[in-house]
């Protein structure tokens, strides 16, 4: 059994918010500062500078005091308006909730259905837009990374198959932003919306939106209401290096300390570990007995989705490894009790990751499934010494 962490503090592995490393911990005690100051104007503009790489754009990053939820609905909220036609192409529970915002504001959402486990297929959606001649389809809905399935979108031959039709591309990057290469400008994305509190680890409280060109002045030219989400507010703000309302100072001292250590640690070297972490855990999966939910190639680096066996109590399990100091995550909506769910961003090490993955062995033993203890545990192991390409799925 694998023993407790520590009586008060647990090891997060649900799939944001993360492990936040001390030193992003200990930068947001900082005294605060004047957020309409030059110490302020100073450190937004260097974030938002050292942002862009991550996001792939020479396009500032516009911060919103928000969750990424705030992000996405700026983005649709901002862009369009009623009865405006949208493509949405949801692969899972976030996916669905970039809908539900369209539909808030009446947008005529036609959903472009894809199997849960998978990722969206590029061929079909290619076709999808070629028949589209009278170009209807003002928007297109794509999800990075869809953490309630573990799937992580082909978003290269995705924006190939988008190709030149002109409908506006919203992406929701919050859980895959930093974790894989992503290059908005380049793949012609034109809203991309991510978070602090996923791969770059700092915690919750600020939404970070990069927005193209042709974007921004559809945006300009946008009717819809909005007021402490109006984009263009935020852009007018960022010009004099300030945000329209007061920031989350504090997280974004953290945010600045997490890029630190991201570019410490080198982004190839982080989309690395990332990869690792979650090819070492889906091996453990398949050792174990389990199917891991998502199908290749759309596994996701940050977040690995596994199917509870029949006849197991997921929530039990979960309970086990909680209260051993491992906090895993369960299924959301249709997937509740189905799978389990398990981060791999944030601060953690290759132990943490054998240790929890005894605790999940023992959670599974303990609901009467036959495990062979130390299998899963023993599968990751040979990741970490072998690399990628030890039993690769
Ligand atoms: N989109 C994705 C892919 C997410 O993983 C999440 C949160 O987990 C969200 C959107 C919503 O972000 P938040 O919970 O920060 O509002």
């Amino acid at each position: 059994m694998a023993p407790p962490v520590s009586k008060t503090q647990s090891l997060l592995f649900i799939p944001g918010p993360v492990n936040v490393p001390p030193p992003t911990l200990e930068a947001m005690t900082r005294p605060l500062i004047d957020h309409r100051g030059p110490e302020f104007k100073r450190m937004l503009e260097r974030t938002s500078s050292r942002l862009r790489p991550l996001f792939g754009t020479r396009h500032d990053i516009m911060f919103l005091g928000a969750s990424g939820t705030g992000g996405l609905e700026a983005a649709v909220w901002n862009l369009f308006g009623r009865g405006e036609k949208i493509l949405a192409c949801p692969v899972g529970v976030f996916g669905n909730r970039l809908v539900t915002i369209a539909k808030a504001i009446g947008c005529d959402v036609e959903i472009f259905e894809t199997k849960w486990g998978r990722g969206v297929d590029h061929t079909a959606l290619g076709e999808r837009l070629r028949a589209d001649t009278e170009f209807e389809i003002k928007g297109i809905f794509l999800t990075h990374n869809e953490t309630s399935t573990g799937v992580q979108n082909e978003m290269h031959a995705l924006s190939t198959a988008i190709g030149k039709h002109p409908a506006l591309v919203v992406v929701d990057s919050v859980s895959g932003l930093g974790g894989s290469t992503f290059l908005m400008d380049d793949w012609g994305f034109d809203v991309v919306v991510a978070a602090t509190q996923k791969v770059l680890a700092a915690p919750p409280g600020v939404s970070m939106v990069a927005v193209s060109d042709r974007a921004w002045e559809k945006m300009e030219k946008n009717h819809a209401p909005r007021f402490y989400f109006d984009l263009r507010r935020a852009r007018e703000f960022a010009k004099i290096g300030q945000t329209p309302w007061t920031p989350p100072v504090s997280v974004m001292f953290a945010l600045e300390r997490a890029l630190d250590l991201y570019e410490r640690d080198g982004e190839k070297k982080v989309h690395q570990r990332l990869a690792l972490y979650a090819h070492a855990i889906r091996n453990a999966a398949v050792a174990i007995g389990l199917r891991v939910f998502s199908t290749p190639p759309y596994h996701s680096n940050t977040v690995v989705a596994i199917h509870c066996p029949e006849r197991v109590d997921a929530s039990s399990v979960l309970q086990t490894t909680r209260d051993q100091g491992y906090v895993l995550s369960g299924g959301q909506q249709q997937l509740k009790g189905k799978i389990f769910r398990i981060g791999t961003m944030g601060d953690i090490t290759r132990d943490n990751i054998l240790s929890m993955l005894a605790s999940f062995e023992d959670g599974l033993e303990r609901q009467s499934y036959p495990v062979d203890l130390g299998a899963g545990v023993g599968a990751a192991r040979e990741v970490f010494k072998h690399g990628l390409h030890a039993m690769a799925l």
